[in-house]
């Protein structure tokens, strides 16, 4: 017997018990690990929230109507969410680990105060999907005719134009919006000054050997016709 293989229960537990810490450490509450991960929730209370003070409460997010209302950089933000989950989704990741790689993205990406909490993006999900506590779809990601930029429409949309598209929207209201430059600021271009760049160490490595080759080139080209 190979000892050093982990006989499949304890990997799929261990997978589970980690899922699950992920998701707490993203804010999520007990009830939406415990469907993520399959866990019974009573478990997962004593082993992420030992501290019952710290267990994050209040309605659960429903979203479908939400979204429709909800203002213009949430639905920047849902859709930014959404989209870099479908990424992942496309590249074959399980919906729980994507839903998680696509929430820790979508924080690396958007400013602070995240407006996209992890209980919002697993609603959004499972209404996009059809998944964990519906079978219906309420949502589909759209690419927009104008910016190209992929958002959250509701089920069956087509974009004919961009009138929907939040980042069009977002581009339009930026020079007058404080609250929309607020959130996503101009990011400074990084100074690669000091940086040695590939191409500029590559020329300057190359430039006194150009300069030899040259040197031999010519040499060996007295004896050519
Ligand atoms: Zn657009």
């Amino acid at each position: 017997m190979d000892g050093s293989r982990t006989p499949p229960r304890i990997e799929c537990r261990l997978q589970a018990l980690k899922l699950a810490q992920a998701c707490a450490e993203l804010g999520a509450r007990v009830r939406t690990i415990a469907v993520l991960t399959g866990l019974p929730a009573r478990e997962l209370l004593e082993l992420l929230f030992p501290d019952r003070q710290a267990v994050p409460r209040g309605r659960p997010p429903e979203s479908p109507d939400w979204y429709h209302t909800a203002n213009l950089l949430y639905r920047t933000e849902a859709s930014i969410a959404m989209a870099l989950y479908r990424r992942l989704r496309e590249a074959d990741i399980g919906p729980a680990e994507a839903l998680v790689g696509a929430y820790r993205q979508y924080r690396g990406v958007c400013e602070p105060p995240h407006r996209i909490s992890f209980d919002r993006a697993f609603d959004l999900a499972g209404h996009t999907d059809g998944l964990w506590f519906t079978s219906v779809r309420s949502f589909s990601l759209v690419a927009c005719p104008g910016c190209h930029s992929t958002f959250l429409a509701a089920y069956g949309a087509i974009a004919l134009s961009n009138d929907e598209c939040p980042f069009c929207k977002l581009v339009q209201r930026y020079g007058t919006d404080t609250r929309v430059q607020a959130s996503f600021p101009v990011r400074p271009l990084a100074d690669l000054s000091g940086v040695p760049l590939g191409v500029r160490e590559l020329l300057r490595a190359s430039a006194p050997r150009s300069a030899a080759d040259l040197e031999g080139g010519d040499s060996g080209k007295t004896g050519s016709p």
